[in-house]
């Protein structure tokens, strides 16, 4: 049925715009590689629950690649594959490319390795009522309702009394027991349920069970508390203590599964940004490039890219400083020629929500990476905005390498809005634009994204360091 285009349908798809699907514009070979390159994804989600598991994993893989360790003052040449690690819970992996630093700057990809979590207060332990439980503050933005009744995994590190860390991941085995956050049960959830959802489940109420079973001695008055204690001293050496210097997060304990008849989908916890995370990972260190690339895997972004470990912190800025500076470039000159894609996730148009999205401008999932020229909130305040020539570049970039890419912001306008490190970047004089992963429930315990999106991120870094 191929019949002739009139004049106006020529002209029409001449001169207008349409999102595509990257599915259905994918030969068979792309759609195998969009489907093998999510294996690997899978298998980083389920071992890097936490930014210092994330740090480690990106380790090894460079390692396993040739990368060897950077430190400052170091000497490097055109060529050098490194990774710099900053404090065991962000890395920056980086190629030394041949062309000239003060012209070509760096090409940058960063992302964050932090995901929203409950945390284990610093005195957290104690017993109710036939259970022991573990106190807890919430990491970044919940939906605090929606922690409860699910199986949790404890990750984490303790710092004993003699200054010896001791590594702890109880959950993931399918051996291994699990932690639960209680919920009210709805015979008895009538004024619960009646009030605002924020109100549902409290931060103080977020307290984590961990045991039941009392200690077999008539003279303690703690009993399960005691038994818990037991254990903690027979498996890490700690004493409750040790939980002073502590760092323990409860995630959910589940894994990483394909979702759907046709598998396009994958349902994780810490999609939001291991998502992006991944793919700069592996572009950077299984493809060579003629510029100077890094890939950032920060920190504490989900509570504003805060203290040593996130992208304020000036120990990102010292180590570009120090690549310029060891290969003999002025750092200034380096700065104002770099570029970045601040790669974080964006909101996925959600047809159940489609209320809080103006459609024209939201991210489809399966329609590929998604650019945010701007993100912030109440007109723009706060975003990055990047410039019309640097998303023309980028652009230009992509269509030459085929990427399937769309735009988005995230919701409509004044309903709410986001932000990434892309704004701390571009304040050292880089052009930075936002560009990600749409997720469909960002923030609960287990996401969804589109495999195709997580390939056209890969393939847009690709075309980034070209
Ligand atoms: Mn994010
Ligand atoms: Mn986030």
């Amino acid at each position: 049925m191929s019949e002739k285009k009139s004049k106006g349908q020529e002209l029409m798809e001449e001169l207008s715009y349409k999102k595509k699907n990257y599915y259905e514009t994918a030969d068979e070979k792309e759609r195998k590689e969009i489907f093998a390159y999510a294996e690997g994804y899978k298998t980083f989600l389920d071992a890097a629950k936490t930014e210092r598991e994330a740090t480690a994993y990106a380790v090894g893989v460079a390692k396993e690649n040739g990368f060897t360790e950077y430190r400052f003052g170091d000497k490097l040449k055109a060529g050098d594959k490194k990774y710099f690690v900053n404090r065991g819970k962000s890395v920056v992996v980086f190629r030394v490319g041949t062309k000239d630093p003060e012209t070509d700057g760096f090409r940058i990809i960063a992302s964050h390795i932090d995901a929203p979590r409950i945390d284990i207060k610093q005195n957290p332990l104690y017993e109710d009522s036939g259970m022991a439980f573990l106190k807890t503050h919430y990491y970044g933005g919940i939906k605090k309702y929606q922690w409860t009744a699910i199986p949790l995994a404890l990750h984490g590190v303790v710092v004993l009394k003699n200054g010896e860390a001791v590594s702890v991941c109880v959950g993931e085995d399918a051996a291994d027991p699990v932690f639960y956050i209680n919920d009210l049960l709805p015979h008895l959830g009538a004024e619960q349920m009646a009030g605002n959802a924020n109100k549902v489940i409290e931060g103080e109420q977020l307290n984590v069970v961990v045991g039941g079973l009392p200690y077999a001695d008539g003279e303690v008055s703690e009993k399960i508390k005691l038994t818990v204690l037991d254990c903690l001293k027979r498996k890490y050496g700690m004493t409750e203590e040790d939980f002073l210097s502590a760092e323990l997060s409860a995630v959910p304990a589940y894994g990483a599964r394909d979702i759907g008849f046709d598998r396009a989908l994958i349902g994780a916890y810490g999609h939001d940004d291991r998502v992006c995370a991944y793919p700069a990972l592996t572009a950077v260190v299984g493809n060579a490039s003629e510029h100077t690339v890094l890939a950032m895997l920060v920190d504490k972004e989900e509570i504003g890219s805060e203290g040593t470990t996130g992208i304020q912190c000036k120990v990102y800025e010292d180590l570009m400083e120090e690549i310029a500076v060891a290969l003999g470039a002025n750092f200034r000159k380096v700065r104002a020629a770099s570029k970045c894609l601040s790669s974080d996730v964006t909101a996925a148009y959600d047809p159940n929500f489609a209320g809080v999205f103006e459609k024209m401008n939201a991210a489809i999932l399966s329609c590929g990476t998604c650019m945010s020229k701007f993100t912030g909130a109440r007109g723009k305040s706060g975003s990055n905005d990047a410039n019309a020539e640097f998303v023309g570049e980028v652009r230009g970039a992509f269509a030459r390498e085929g990427v399937v890419w769309q735009t988005a912001e995230l919701g409509k306008v004044d309903i709410g809005g986001g932000g990434t490190v892309a704004k701390f970047v571009a304040q050292l004089n880089i052009d930075t634009v936002d560009l990600g992963v749409p997720v469909i429930s960002m923030h609960a315990p287990w996401e969804l994204i589109s495999k195709a999106d997580l390939y056209s991120t890969y393939k847009a870094f690709l075309a980034f360091m070209k």
